[in-house]
């Protein structure tokens, strides 16, 4: 056994990677670790300690619920001292939200906690999962010549990119190359070479502690604007008792239809306290709400900018925000603010 490389922890979540074809119903179901192991003899080549946890049950990552964020944050938490890095084996589907929560649940972390799955089970052929299981394990247990983790941040790894996981959106059903990371390039490419942009690279703040965080509240929702949208319908919408955030999906540089009521309804609600933000349905680019009248009256309004946040990124940012029961000027400060290098907004 290499002591000079740390141990790495596997969190087993569930998901496709670790999913086996039910022979009577054609259904994938989930299997254990202990399978799992057999199914890719290769974890045994690894000259360092690999370890695992697994989810009883394992979950379809479509089950996903902040429970389990805060479950996930726990075990990295009373594991942390004791492991070089963190690989948490998940399903595709949810898994930009679950790594978008973890990035702002754990401030400070300063070892890498990757989060990879696949499209096609570990025990079939074709499978992907053994090349995303295989580089996340080497790029967790990855240091530079001083013995720093290369990447001690929150990250997705898929195919061949380790991209920053509150900057990822599953783009793909099918294909392997399912994740991307449309407003910040890569964090690392794997080709015969794992190639770091290390200039992107978070690192911990200097004498600063980790600091996991464990308090969620998920009264938000999303409103997508089309052509056509009923007042009616968006009224009850945003009626409903109990809600503190409204994203908004804007067309484009984050622009809205030209409708009083609308605006009317935005004011209201930003008087009464509820978050509204602007993120664009848009993939790449951000939100300039005073490029054009349709975003100005938004920001007139009381609509905060999103910029270039994720859906996944932003949900998650207002679950953990509202968690924290700052006042509402606090929250808007901390949206116009990169907690966790979910936006590109200028220092
Ligand atoms: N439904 C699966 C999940 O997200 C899909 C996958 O893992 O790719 O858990």
């Amino acid at each position: 056994m290499d002591t000079s490389k740390p141990p790495i922890l596997i969190i087993y979540t569930g998901g496709t990677i670790g999913m086996i074809e039910n022979p009577e119903t054609g259904a994938l179901e989930n299997f254990d670790m202990e399978q799992f192991r057999n199914l890719v003899p290769e974890l045994k080549r690894f000259t360092f300690q690999i370890d695992s946890i697994t989810f009883h049950p394992p979950i379809d990552s479509s089950d996903m619920e902040p429970k389990y964020w805060i479950k996930i944050a726990r075990i990295i938490h009373e594991n942390y001292w004791k492991y070089g890095g963190f690989v948490v084996l998940h399903g595709t589907d949810t898994m930009a939200y679950t790594a978008s929560a973890l990035s702002f649940m754990l401030e400070n972390l300063g070892k890498p906690v990757i989060i990879t799955g696949s499209q096609l089970p570990i025990g079939q052929l074709r499978t992907d999962g053994k090349e995303n299981l295989l580089t996340s394990i080497e790029i967790a247990a990855d240091h530079d010549e001083e013995g720093r983790p290369m990447v001690p941040e929150v990250c997705i790894f898929f195919e061949n990119r380790l991209m920053r996981g509150n900057r990822t959106t599953k783009i793909n059903s099918e294909g392997f190359n399912a994740f991307r990371s449309f407003n910040l390039p890569p964090l690392a490419t794997a080709g015969i070479h794992i190639k770091y942009a290390t200039h992107l690279i978070r690192r911990p703040a200097p004498g600063e502690a980790f600091h996991p965080h464990y308090l969620l509240d998920t009264s938000v929702i999303i409103l997508t604007l089309f052509p056509g949208i009923r007042r009616e319908f968006v009224e009850t919408i945003l009626h409903i008792e109990g809600l503190k955030a409204v994203i908004l999906k804007t067309y484009g540089s984050g622009n809205a239809p030209q409708k009083p009521w609308l605006i009317e309804k935005l004011r209201e609600l930003d008087e009464r306290g509820v978050i509204l933000v602007n993120i664009t349905q848009c993939s790449e680019g951000t939100v300039e709400m005073r490029r054009y009248g349709t975003g100005l009256q938004l920001l007139q309004a009381g609509v905060v900018n999103g910029y270039d946040c994720t859906m996944e990124g932003m949900v998650t940012k207002l679950m953990f925000l509202l968690g924290h029961d700052y006042p509402k000027a606090r929250i808007v400060e901390l949206m116009n603010t990169s907690i966790a290098g979910e936006v590109t907004v200028a220092p």
